[in-house]
């Protein structure tokens, strides 16, 4: 019988963006590149971001998130879909509102979380995110981890 395994145990953890893989051209312009998603005239900071994703605060996001995943760590919890359970009343203290505070939502559920690959090279799911974390110089994230799949266990190896 072969052990699956079981996504209780997938957790978050706090990681550099500088650590964060390079993203792959896919099919929006913005990935595979670095742009400069905020233009600097006269001193102003003007907001012309290429889509959805450069046109967050993301170092607000992710230092949100990892002080209600602080959080959580002081309370015990660290399963993956308990930390966003409890991440709820943070997430609507953080002060984000509309597509950031949705983007702190996104980033603390398991399904659809920043995730690298095991290996660290590429990503799960999330490269549109971290191309535009990095972009805006971001200094760290949350990402999901889930513990290495080991010998007979992986259907892969
Ligand atoms: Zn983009």
């Amino acid at each position: 019988m072969m052990d699956t395994v079981d996504d209780d145990l997938d957790y978050f953890e706090v990681m550099a963006v500088a650590d964060l893989p390079p993203s792959e051209p896919n099919r929006a312009d913005c990935l595979g590149v670095s742009i400069t998603p905020r233009l600097q005239i006269l001193g102003f900071t003007v907001r012309q971001p290429c889509c959805w994703y450069h046109e967050r605060d993301w170092s607000a996001i992710s230092e949100a998130a990892v002080a209600i995943l602080g959080q959580a760590s002081k309370s015990g919890i660290v399963r993956a879909k308990d930390v966003y359970k409890f991440a709820q009343d943070g997430i609507r203290a953080s002060g984000l509102q509309g597509q950031d505070r949705h983007a702190l939502y996104e980033l603390l559920c398991p399904g659809i979380a920043l995730m690298v690959g095991p290996s660290g090279k590429g990503y799960t799911n999330g490269q549109h995110r971290g191309q535009a974390m990095k972009d805006l110089n971001v200094k760290r994230t949350v990402v999901l981890r889930w513990p290495p799949m080991t010998g007979e266990e992986s259907p892969c190896s």
